[in-house]
């Protein structure tokens, strides 16, 4: 996967919650905008996100080479959890993390900051 559908990747997820983010309507319809553009879209999204403050705290973690990663343990499939990440904080309306790849780096919860973890069972 490349960069830019890396980007592509983190942004679609990020959409999902903007609406919860203190944004701009104009700047989230840009967004929208892009984002139906596809792939080649992706370093303009870079670029809108690093124009505001909490988008680009996020993209910057969520980028950021040594992030935490998702790693099988011996013997454990090597695809990510279906179940997918999810935020530490009860009642966030962030939607799992889904990741596309081992060894992705998990981005932080775009609304509190924190790690994402693996999300628990259904039945709890
Ligand atoms: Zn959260």
């Amino acid at each position: 996967m490349s960069r830019d559908e890396r980007v592509l990747h983190l942004v679609r997820y990020l959409r999902q919650v903007m609406d919860h983010l203190d944004l701009p309507e104009a700047f989230i319809a840009e967004v929208d905008r892009l984002l139906a553009q596809g792939p080649e879209a992706a370093p303009a999204l870079e670029e809108l996100l690093a124009r505001h403050p909490l988008t680009k705290a996020w993209m910057r973690k969520a980028l950021w080479p040594k992030a935490i990663r998702y790693r099988p343990l011996p013997g454990e499939p090597a695809s990510p959890p279906a179940r997918g990440y999810c935020c530490p904080v009860a009642g966030c309306p962030a939607p799992p993390y889904i990741p596309f790849q081992a060894g992705e780096p998990i981005p932080p919860c775009p609304l509190h900051r924190a790690p994402l973890e693996p999300c628990a069972a259904p039945n709890r």
